[in-house]
C-alpha cells in the first residue's frame, strides 16, 4: 500500500540511515492503512530482508536488535493485502532469484501472476508465499540472469506483467542502487543532496527532501545517491520528466 525506497552516499561508512529512513517513510505513509510492514536492506553482496504482520512498531522491534542491517541502499513497504493472508511470509519485500540475490516491494495487483509462476516454478524457482508479488520477484531475478543488468530485466519484467504495479528492486549484483516501474499506480523520485528517494507518494521522503520527479506510466527509473535515469517500456531515454517542489504543510 505504501513503499519507500533510499539510496545513500556511497562514501558514508556502513550506518543505519537506510533503515531510519525507510521506517521515517513508512511512518508517513501509516495514514495509507496497512497489514503488515517491511524493509530489505542491500548490504554489498546481502540482500537482509526483515518482515513483520501488524503494526510498524512490530518491525520497528524486529530492527532494533539488529545489528547486521547495515548498507547504503533500501526498499520498504507497507502491505494491504490483496493475494494471501496478512502473515509475516505474505508481508514484502519478497526474495527472488535462485539464491534470494534479489529484493522486491509491490504496490498493486499482477493480474497475470498465476501464468507467470507455474512457468518460473517449472524454471526451477521455488516460491515461499502466496502474493502475486512473489512472481515479479523471481521474474526480475530470471531475466537479470539473461540481461546481466538491473534496468534492464526490470524493462523486461514491466513489458510482461500485467495489471498496477509500483515495483522498486534491489539487487546483490547492482551496488548502490535501486530500480524501480511504475504502471496505473504512482511512483515519485525525491532528489537530495548526494542521496536519492523513490516513494508511492510524496509523503515518503519529504521529511528529507522536497524537490521531486514525477515518473510517468509505464517508465523505469534506476536511482543511485549521486544519478537518476529514466527509460520508458521501449528502453529509450526520458529527458521530460516533471520536476517540482513539494508544497507540504510542516503542521501535517
Ligand atoms: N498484491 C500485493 C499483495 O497482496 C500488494 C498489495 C499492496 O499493494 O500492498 O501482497
Amino acid at each position: 500500500c505504501g513503499i519507500v525506497g533510499y539510496a545513500g552516499p556511497q562514501a558514508a561508512a556502513p550506518s543505519t540511515r537506510p533503515v531510519d529512513v525507510a521506517l521515517q517513510g513508512l511512518a508517513r505513509l501509516e495514514y495509507r492503512g496497512y497489514d503488515s510492514a517491511g524493509v530489505a536492506v542491500l548490504d554489498d553482496d546481502t540482500v537482509r530482508v526483515t518482515k513483520r504482520a501488524g503494526k510498524l512498531a512490530n518491525l520497528r522491534e524486529a530492527l532494533e536488535n539488529d545489528t547486521e542491517t547495515t548498507g547504503r541502499v533500501a526498499i520498504a513497504h507497507t502491505r494491504w493485502a490483496t493475494h494471501g493472508g496478512p502473515t509475516d511470509v505474505n508481508a514484502h519485500p519478497h526474495h527472488g532469484g535462485r539464491e534470494g540475490e534479489l529484493a522486491v516491494v509491490h504496490n498493486g495487483i499482477i493480474e497475470n501472476f498465476a501464468t507467470l509462476r507455474a512457468e518460473l516454478e517449472g524454471q526451477g524457482y521455488t516460491f515461499t508465499s502466496e502474493t502475486d508479488s512473489e512472481a515479479a520477484a523471481h521474474l526480475i531475478a530470471h531475466e537479470m540472469e539473461s540481461a546481466g543488468d538491473l534496468t534492464e530485466a526490470m524493462r523486461r519484467t514491466a513489458s510482461r506483467l500485467e495489471g498496477a504495479f509500483t515495483l522498486l528492486a534491489v539487487h546483490r549484483d547492482a551496488p548502490d542502487t535501486v530500480v524501480a516501474a511504475r504502471r496505473n499506480s504512482p511512483l515519485v523520485v525525491g532528489l537530495g543532496e548526494g542521496e536519492n528517494f523513490l516513494g508511492s507518494d510524496v509523503a515518503a521522503f519529504v521529511d528529507s527532501t522536497k524537490e521531486a520527479l514525477e515518473i510517468g506510466q509505464d517508465q523505469i527509473v534506476t536511482v543511485s545517491s549521486d544519478a537518476v535515469r529514466i527509460i520508458d517500456v521501449e528502453g529509450h531515454e526520458v529527458t521530460d520528466a516533471k520536476r517540482y517542489t513539494i508544497e507540504w504543510d510542516a503542521a501535517a
